[in-house]
């Protein structure tokens, strides 16, 4: 059946094409799960240099002779079974490095860079493209902030927009004197509109411009219009409350699966899991626990609460715990964890580097994963943890609080807990939750509870795609 509904999502990442974090992953993720529910999504993207090969099997579709200051070509093509315009604008995209940042940092030029591609994103979902006319612009994050922002100002042919936050922690910023060259109307920059702390931030052009709000839970969304999350824009986001929601990201349950790891379980026969945890130890070099084998698997940086660790880490061991860590950033923290395996051998692990078949061993081997975020908009790794029987203990923040649910003694009895919930974000909550996951574990009958509730939870794509589809079609009536 052909699809009826039409949506352009503008990203500066997509999985499996180009990625530096879950952004990717989520607008890889959802053509293929908006085609379940009627919605057919094409992607725009910068060609940035490791995309270009991709460009001689693609047709071109679109050419404007100065994109902010160059030649700018979009072509169109099939990559990966997604459908992809790629904008190819050398002066902006063909350069060594990463999407954001070159050899020596971050890219001077960036806030035009990702200007180019919200014009080209708005001037398709306004004018279409060859006979395909979106009717739905997906901004993404900062990157596609000014996309709805250009529909606004120049006019939107009847072209509606979406703009999810991933992460408010950046927010495209760029100073006032740039206004006329990122083609925005200079008569909008003032405190209600453009203007944001003295310059320009493409994230807030989006808030104040996009038809609805999303980001990546409700939770977060939530948190967003508060001071101790909103970094700066909880005012512009609470002033716009009645159009924000937040909907889950879903995993990709043919990666994610027990069943298809080399040794397999499932929630029927949980006899693999012992195997993957004696392998895991074996290939750390930890002897193997009488209590609970704890995973991270994570980015270190100063909001994943990988500080709390060295506090806390010392009484999960000496009760009978191990703690396995897979993971790189911040380098003091990276030294810290290093710490930890010198006081505690055979007891500690941490493998610093980015490693996702290992992350795989690590999910189907744990007792259970920590995930002390000081904030999380959706997080993913207590997802995993859900899908392996790897029992999440996560912060009340973000995503996590609205994907875990704590098993306090009602849920217990209810029959609905998924594993360890703590707050505040700090050491003494921490430590309270490792002394309940030793606890729990200890009592094999209750822990295999919680273990089979958390893998009988759906933590899918379909649920989520179906809330896009209804907001689309919201907005579309
Ligand atoms: P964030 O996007 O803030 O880093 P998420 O939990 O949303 O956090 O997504 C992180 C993703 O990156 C997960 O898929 C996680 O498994 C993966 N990941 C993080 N660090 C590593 C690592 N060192 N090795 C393998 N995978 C990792």
């Amino acid at each position: 059946m052909a699809n009826e509904r039409r949506v352009l999502s503008v990203a500066s990442e997509c999985v499996p094409l180009i990625k530096t974090g879950g952004l990717a992953d989520v607008v890889g993720a959802l053509p293929a799960a908006l085609a379940a529910v009627g919605w057919e999504m094409r992607v725009l993207l910068p060609a940035y240099r490791s995309l270009r090969a991709h460009l001689t099997d693609m047709a071109e579709v679109w050419s404007d002779q100065d994109l902010f200051g160059g030649q700018g070509t979009v072509y169109f093509g099939v990559l990966h079974g997604l459908e992809v315009y790629l904008l190819d604008a050398p002066h902006l995209y063909d350069r060594p490095g990463g999407p954001y940042a070159g050899p020596d940092g971050d890219w001077a030029d960036n806030a035009m860079r990702f200007a180019a591609l919200s014009w080209v994103g708005a001037a398709i979902a306004r004018d279409g493209i060859q006979g395909w006319k979106p009717e739905v612009l997906h901004a993404h994050d900062w990157q596609a902030g000014f996309a709805p922002a250009y529909l606004t100002y120049s006019g939107s042919g009847g072209a509606c927009s979406v703009l999810t936050i991933h992460n408010i922690a950046f927010q495209g910023w760029a100073p006032a004197s740039m206004i006329e060259n990122l083609r925005l109307p200079s008569e909008q920059f003032y405190p209600g509109a453009l203007e944001y702390y003295g310059g320009i931030s493409s994230l807030k052009a989006g808030l104040v411009t996009a038809d609805r709000i999303t980001t990546v839970s409700p939770n977060y969304a939530a948190e967003l219009m508060r001071v101790e999350f909103g970094m700066g824009l909880q005012g512009v986001i609470a002033a716009r409350a009645e159009v924000v929601s937040g909907i889950l990201n879903g995993v990709d349950e043919a990666v994610w699966s027990p069943q298809e790891e080399p040794i397999s379980y499932s929630v029927q026969s949980m006899k693999g899991k012992a195997a993957n945890r004696e392998a895991l130890c074996e290939e750390l070099g930890l002897s193997a626990p009488h209590g609970p084998l704890a995973i991270l698997v994570s980015r270190l940086t100063d909001q994943k609460g990988i500080d709390l660790l060295a506090g806390v880490i010392p009484e999960f061991v000496a009760s009978g715990g191990a703690l396995a860590v897979l993971g790189s950033g911040d380098p003091s923290l990276e030294a810290a964890l290093r710490g930890l395996v010198a006081a505690y051998p055979g007891k500690v692990s941490v493998t610093i580097g980015y490693d996702e078949a290992l992350s795989h061993r690590f999910f189907a081997g744990g007792d259970a994963v920590l995930v002390p975020s000081r904030f999380e908009p959706c997080g993913l790794t207590q997802m995993y943890g859900l899908r392996y029987g790897t029992v999440p203990v996560v912060s009340a923040v973000g995503g996590l609080a609205d994907t875990v649910i704590h098993a306090s003694p009602a849920a217990m009895a209810a029959g609905v807990a998924t594993g360890i919930v703590f707050h505040p974000v700090d050491a003494i909550a921490l430590g309270q939750a490792l002394r309940a996951l030793t606890q729990l574990y200890s009592n094999p009958k209750e822990w295999a509870k919680v273990q089979k509730n958390a893998m009988r939870q759906d933590v899918g794509w379909a649920g989520s795609a179906l809330a896009y589809a209804q907001l689309y079609e919201g907005l579309v009536k």
